[in-house]
C-alpha cells in the first residue's frame, strides 16, 4: 500500500515537472527566463505555422514541397525542400517594433544554402540572415545602403544549429550568436526595425527560407522553434536559450535573480546630493491597532546643517509581509533608511488595542454625467491636447464597423456573417483566447462617445444606432445559448453546470480554430455570451494554466469583464434595457458556475497568473446588483474576493486589509481593478475591509510603485513589464524592465480608483494623481495624428513610444482601454456633492459644465497649462459652495480673483480652498496658481529623476537611441536658473538639450535623468 501511494506522490511530481517544462514551450509568462511582453512571435514548427506566442500572428506555409517531418531531436520539424517552399510571416508582425532579436534552430544537409530570414519590404530595405559554406551573414540595410553587416563561420551540415541576431539600435549593433555564443557584430548600426519595416502591414515581406528577391533561390533545410523578440537579447539570454532548448528540463535563466539593467548605470553617483546638507533625521511616532501594519510616513520634515531650510525626505521604511509585529499591544521600533545617506532614522510604533468599529465613510461626492461636461477650446481659440485625441477617436468610432467587433460572437454561435464584417486582429484574431475584449471596450467605447457628443447631434445618433445594433445581436444571440437549436424542439442544456464538452471532444478545449471551433450553443446553459465556446471558464476551474496549447487558456473572466462592462455601460447611458437583460443572463450563468465550487478552487483559480484574471469582475457583479437589487450578483461579486491579496488568508490575517503590502511583484493590470471592485463591493454593503483594500492598496502604490508618468509596473525583478516591482521602494532596484515601463490600461484603471476614491473622502492627493496620470501617460499615450495609441510605455534614457491600432483594427489589452479612456477625457474636471451643495473643480481643462441638477453652467476658460491661469464664468446665479483644488505642485502661491479682485484665500498646496458660496450670474473666478519646476527622483535613487513644469513632466528630446542615462547639469539650490525656454509653448532648453512636454513627444526621448547639481 505505501508503495502504491509513493508511486502516486512520484507519478505527480513528475506529471507537474512535465507541465512545467511544457509550460516554458508554450509561450508562458517566462520562456527562458524572458518576459513574455518581450516576445512578438513564436514558431515551433512541429505540427504547423502557428504564432504560439499569445499574439498569434501565425504565418503561411508558401510554395511547393513544405512538410513537417519526424526529427531525432526535435521529434517533429518543418522541412523546406529549397524549390520555392518558404514561410510568410503576417505584414502586421513587425509594425511597432524598434528593436528586434531572431533565434532558431536550422539543420542544413550537405551543400545546402540561401536565405534563413529575411524581413523588410525589399531588397533596398530590409533585415536578413543567410547560410552558405562561406559562412552564416547577417545584413541590414535601409534606403539601399547596407547600414551593418556581421558574418560568422560556416553552420555544420547535417546537424541542428541554433543561431540568434540581435538588431540593438540602442548600442547601434547587430550580433550574430551561434550555438549561444557570440559568433559576429557589427558596430554603428544606424537602423532600426521602424526603419526597414512599413507601417502599411501590405507592404512588408517578412519570410523565412526566402528573400526579397523573387528570383533567388530558397532555402534546403530544416527549421524549428523560430522566435521573434521585440527586445536586444543580451550574451547571457543568448546562451540561456540555447542551453534549455538542448536541456531535458529547461533553467529559468535569471527569472530569479532579475536581469541585468538596460541601461548602464555606471556614472551616476550613488550618494545623495542632501548627504552633505542634511544635519538631521528626527525620529517619528506612529500609531496603529492591534493586527494593522502601522501607515509610514513616506517624507518626514528634515534639519539641514546652518540652519538651511531644505525639502522633506523621503524615508524607506521595512515592509513586512506579515502582521506578526502588531499581533499584540506594545510598543517597537523600526528604522528606516534615506537612499544615498547613511540617515537612519528611527519610528517607534505603538500598537493599541482595537476599539470598536471603524466608521464606514459616506460617498458624498459624485460625479457628473459625461453628457453634462464638455470639452472646449482653449482660451486662444484653439483646439486644446484634449480636444484633439477625443476627436481622433471619435472620429474613428464613427467611422467603424460594429459587425467587425461582433465577428467572433457570430464565429463562435455558428452564424452567417453580415456583408463587409471582417475579423479583428491582434488579441481579437480567430485563434487568441481573449476574443471579445476589444468588443467589451468598444461598446463602453460608443456608449461613452454617445454620452460625450452632446455638442453634435448628428455625431450621436450615429453611436446610438450602432449601440443598439450592437446591443440587438449580442442580444439574439445570448437568447440562444441553453436552448434547442430549432424552434421545432431539439436537444439542449440549460444548467450553465451541464455544459459537456463539444461532440466528438475528448474534454473541454480551447481549439477555436477555423472549422474546429464548438458552435453549438444550445448545449452553453441559458443566458452564455461571449466570444467563444464555455470551455475556457470550465477550463479555469479544473485548473487550466495561461498559455496557447489547446489545453491552456488566457483569462475568461477578464473577457467577460470587458464585456458586462460594455453592456452596462449601455444601460446606463442611454438606457437599453435588452444589455441589462443579456448581463443579467450572463451574471446568473457565471454565479451558477461559481457557487459549485468549494473557496479553494476559487483562491487556486484567482490566484493563477493571469489565467485567473478577472478584470473587475468584483466590481461589475456589484454594480448589477446595484442596478437591479439582485442580491445574488453581490454573492457572486464576493466569489471573486482574491483572498490571499485582499485579506491575507480566510481568517483576514494580513493582506491589503491590514496594510501589508501583497502588492509585490504581482501582475499590475491583473490587480488593479481587482481594488477598483473592492470599492464596489464596499460602496454596496459598507463592509470596511473592502475599503480598507482600496485605500491601503492606493497609498502603497502611489507612494512605492509609482514612475513619474503616474504609471507603474516595468519589474526588471520580477524579470516581467507586466508586473510590480519585487519589492516596494525599489524602482531603481528592480524597475526600469527592458522594453516597457508602464502598461496604459493599468494607469486606465489606476484613475478608476482615484476617481472613486475621491467620492468617499475629497483629498486632494487623489486628484493630484488623476492629473499627473492624466498628462502625463494617458494624453502622452495618443499618436499624433491619429488614433494610434501605446501598449507599454517605455521610460528608458532614449526610448521612444510606440503607437498601435490606428485603424481599430488591432487590439491589445492598452488598445482596448484606449478607446474608452478619449471617450471619456472630461469625467473628472468636475465633481459635485451628493447633497449638490458643493461643487469641486478638480482640473484645469477648458469645458463647459452643465450642472442639471441645479441648472447651473459654468464655465472654464483657460489656455491651461500653457499658461498657469484658467477662469470660471458662472451663467447662472446660484448658492454653492465653489471648491477648487490646489494642486500639490502649487506651492509659489495660488491667487484667486472674483470678478476681478483679488481674494485672500488661505490655499495650500495638496488641498482645497473655498473660493465663495454665493454667486450671481456671469461672476468670474481667476485662478493663478504659478508653475515652478521641480524634481521628481526615484525613491531608491536620488541622482535619477524626471523634471516637472507645474502639471507637465518634461521630457529631452533625443537624437538617437542612448545605451547611458542622459546627464544634466542644474544649480543646486534654484534649478530654474539652469533652465530657459517658453511656458506659453512648453519648450524649454536644459543644459543644452531641448525638453518639451512629454505628452508631445512622438520620437525618442529621456523621461529620467543623471541629475547633477552645481
Ligand atoms: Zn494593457
Amino acid at each position: 500500500m505505501i508503495t502504491r501511494i509513493r508511486v502516486a506522490l512520484l507519478l505527480i511530481v513528475s506529471a507537474l515537472v512535465g507541465t512545467f517544462a511544457q509550460s516554458q514551450q508554450g509561450g508562458d509568462q517566462f520562456l527562458d527566463g524572458i518576459g513574455e511582453t518581450g516576445l512578438v512571435a513564436r514558431y515551433l514548427f512541429g505540427a504547423n505555422a502557428e504564432d504560439t506566442s499569445r499574439n498569434q500572428f501565425h504565418a503561411e506555409l508558401r510554395g511547393a514541397g513544405a512538410e513537417f517531418v519526424d526529427d531525432t531531436q526535435f521529434r517533429r520539424v518543418l522541412l523546406l525542400t529549397g524549390s520555392g517552399s518558404h514561410v510568410q510571416l503576417p505584414g502586421r508582425t513587425l509594425q511597432n517594433e524598434d528593436t528586434l532579436s531572431i533565434t532558431g534552430w536550422i539543420y542544413l544537409p550537405t551543400g545546402a544554402s540561401g536565405p534563413i530570414f529575411d524581413f523588410g519590404q525589399n531588397a533596398a530595405n530590409h533585415f536578413a540572415a543567410s547560410a552558405s559554406r562561406a559562412g552564416l551573414k547577417t545584413v541590414v540595410v535601409t534606403g539601399g545602403t547596407v547600414r551593418g553587416e556581421a558574418a560568422s563561420a560556416a553552420l555544420a551540415e547535417n546537424q541542428w544549429s541554433d543561431f540568434a541576431v540581435v538588431l540593438d539600435p540602442a548600442s547601434k549593433s547587430l550580433t550574430l550568436y551561434v550555438g549561444g555564443a557570440r559568433a559576429g557584430r557589427a558596430e554603428n548600426v544606424a537602423a532600426t526595425a521602424a526603419d526597414i519595416v512599413s507601417k502599411t502591414a501590405a507592404a512588408n515581406r517578412l519570410f523565412l527560407g526566402r528573400s526579397q528577391d523573387d528570383n533567388a533561390p530558397t532555402i534546403h533545410a530544416r527549421l524549428r522553434d523560430v522566435r521573434v523578440y521585440r527586445i536586444a537579447l543580451t550574451d547571457q539570454q543568448a546562451t540561456t536559450i540555447h542551453q534549455n532548448a538542448l536541456a531535458a528540463s529547461p533553467q529559468a535563466g535569471n527569472r530569479g535573480r532579475g536581469a541585468a539593467p538596460v541601461i548602464s548605470t555606471a556614472n551616476i553617483p550613488k550618494d545623495s546630493p542632501l548627504a552633505t546638507k542634511l544635519a538631521q533625521v528626527p525620529d517619528v511616532t506612529v500609531q496603529t491597532t492591534v493586527g494593522t501594519l502601522p501607515h509610514m510616513p513616506r517624507e518626514v520634515r528634515a534639519i539641514y546643517r546652518n540652519n538651511v531650510k531644505g525639502p522633506d525626505v523621503r524615508v524607506i521604511w521595512p515592509s513586512p509581509k506579515d502582521t506578526t509585529s502588531v499581533a499584540k499591544p506594545g510598543t517597537y521600533t523600526i528604522v528606516g533608511k534615506i537612499a544615498g545617506t547613511s540617515f537612519a532614522p528611527k519610528a517607534t510604533v505603538i500598537v493599541k488595542a482595537a476599539t470598536g468599529k471603524e466608521v464606514a465613510p459616506d460617498r458624498l461626492a459624485e460625479s457628473f454625467p459625461l453628457s453634462q461636461v464638455t470639452l472646449d477650446r482653449d482660451a486662444s481659440g484653439r483646439d486644446t491636447p484634449f480636444i484633439r485625441n477625443r476627436d481622433k477617436f471619435i472620429k474613428g468610432l464613427a467611422a467603424s464597423n460594429p459587425d467587425n467587433f461582433l465577428y467572433n460572437f457570430r464565429d463562435a454561435f455558428g452564424q452567417p456573417q453580415p456583408a463587409g464584417a471582417e475579423q479583428l486582429e491582434g488579441w481579437d484574431n480567430q485563434t487568441t483566447r481573449l476574443r471579445g475584449h476589444a468588443s467589451g471596450h468598444y461598446l463602453s467605447a460608443i456608449a461613452q462617445a454617445y454620452a460625450s457628443t452632446s455638442y453634435d447631434p448628428a455625431l450621436r445618433e450615429i453611436f446610438l444606432k450602432k449601440m443598439n445594433y450592437l446591443i440587438d445581436t449580442l442580444y439574439d444571440l445570448s437568447q440562444k445559448s441553453g436552448k434547442p437549436e430549432k424552434a421545432a424542439g431539439g436537444p439542449s442544456v440549460a444548467d450553465p453546470l451541464s455544459v459537456p464538452p463539444g461532440a466528438g471532444r475528448e474534454g473541454y478545449d480551447s481549439n477555436l480554430r477555423a472549422g474546429a471551433i464548438r458552435t453549438d450553443y444550445w448545449n452553453w446553459g441559458a443566458g452564455f455570451i461571449s466570444a467563444y465556446p464555455p470551455d475556457q471558464f470550465i477550463m479555469l476551474e479544473k485548473g487550466a494554466t495561461y498559455g496557447t496549447r489547446d489545453t491552456q487558456i488566457w483569462a475568461p473572466y477578464y473577457t467577460l469583464h470587458k464585456i458586462l462592462a460594455g453592456l452596462l455601460d449601455s444601460y446606463e447611458v442611454a438606457g437599453n434595457k435588452k444589455a441589462l437583460e443579456i448581463a443579467r443572463g450572463m451574471g446568473t450563468w457565471a454565479y451558477t458556475r461559481l457557487k459549485a465550487l468549494p473557496p479553494e478552487t476559487l483562491a487556486s483559480m484567482w490566484g493563477r497568473y493571469i489565467a485567473g484574471e478577472y478584470g473587475g469582475m468584483n466590481e461589475v457583479m456589484a454594480r448589477l446588483y446595484r442596478l437591479t437589487g439582485d442580491k445574488t450578483y453581490l454573492a457572486c461579486a464576493k466569489l471573486f474576493d482574491n483572498t490571499a491579496f485582499f485579506f491575507g488568508s480566510p481568517n483576514h490575517d494580513g493582506g491589503l486589509e491590514k496594510n501589508v503590502d501583497t502588492v509585490r511583484g504581482k501582475h499590475a493590470n491583473q490587480h488593479i481593478p481587482q481594488i477598483t471592485g473592492a470599492l464596489e463591493e464596499f460602496r454596496n454593503t459598507k463592509e470596511m475591509p473592502y475599503y480598507d483594500i482600496a485605500t491601503n492598496f492606493w497609498e502603497i502604490v502611489n507612494g512605492s510603485y509609482m514612475y513619474s508618468i503616474g504609471g507603474v509596473a516595468g519589474a526588471r525583478q520580477p524579470n516581467n513589464a507586466e508586473c510590480f516591482p519585487a519589492e516596494p521602494d525599489t524602482l531603481w532596484e528592480n524597475g526600469f524592465a527592458t522594453g516597457g515601463q508602464n502598461e496604459t490600461c493599468a494607469t486606465y484603471n489606476l484613475l478608476k480608483l482615484d476617481r472613486q476614491l475621491f467620492m468617499y473622502d475629497q483629498t486632494a492627493k487623489y486628484m493630484d494623481h488623476y492629473e499627473q496620470a492624466l498628462y502625463n501617460h494617458i494624453l502622452a499615450s495618443v499618436a499624433e495624428d491619429n488614433a494610434g495609441n501605446t501598449y507599454h510605455v517605455p521610460l528608458n534614457p532614449g526610448a521612444r513610444k510606440s503607437f498601435g491600432n490606428a485603424d481599430m483594427s488591432g487590439f491589445t489589452c492598452c488598445n482596448g482601454t484606449a478607446l474608452e479612456s478619449n471617450t471619456k477625457l472630461q469625467d473628472s474636471i468636475y465633481f459635485r456633492s451628493a447633497d449638490n451643495r458643493t461643487l469641486y473643480v478638480n482640473m484645469f481643462i477648458a469645458s463647459t459644465l452643465t450642472w442639471a441638477d441645479r441648472n447651473i453652467t459654468v464655465q472654464q476658460i483657460a489656455n491651461f497649462p500653457y499658461a498657469d491661469t484658467t477662469k470660471l464664468v458662472i451663467k447662472n446665479a446660484g448658492q454653492f459652495d465653489l471648491k477648487v483644488r490646489v494642486p500639490a505642485w502649487a506651492v509659489r502661491g495660488f491667487f484667486v480673483k472674483v470678478n476681478g479682485r483679488d481674494q485672500t484665500v488661505n490655499a495650500t498646496a495638496g488641498s482645497y480652498v473655498s473660493v465663495g458660496k454665493t454667486w450671481r450670474a456671469n461672476d468670474t473666478i481667476e485662478l493663478r496658481m504659478p508653475f515652478g519646476f521641480y524634481l521628481d527622483p526615484l525613491m531608491d535613487q536620488p541622482n535619477v529623476a524626471s523634471i516637472f513644469y507645474g502639471p507637465v513632466l518634461l521630457a529631452a528630446e533625443e537624437a538617437a537611441a542612448r545605451t547611458d542615462w542622459r546627464t544634466v547639469t542644474l544649480d543646486a539650490t534654484d534649478i530654474s536658473k539652469s533652465i530657459t525656454g517658453d511656458p506659453a509653448t512648453l519648450r524649454f532648453t536644459i543644459d543644452g538639450v531641448a525638453f518639451k512636454p512629454f505628452y508631445e513627444t512622438y520620437g525618442r526621448n529621456s523621461v529620467y535623468l543623471n541629475v547633477v547639481r552645481k
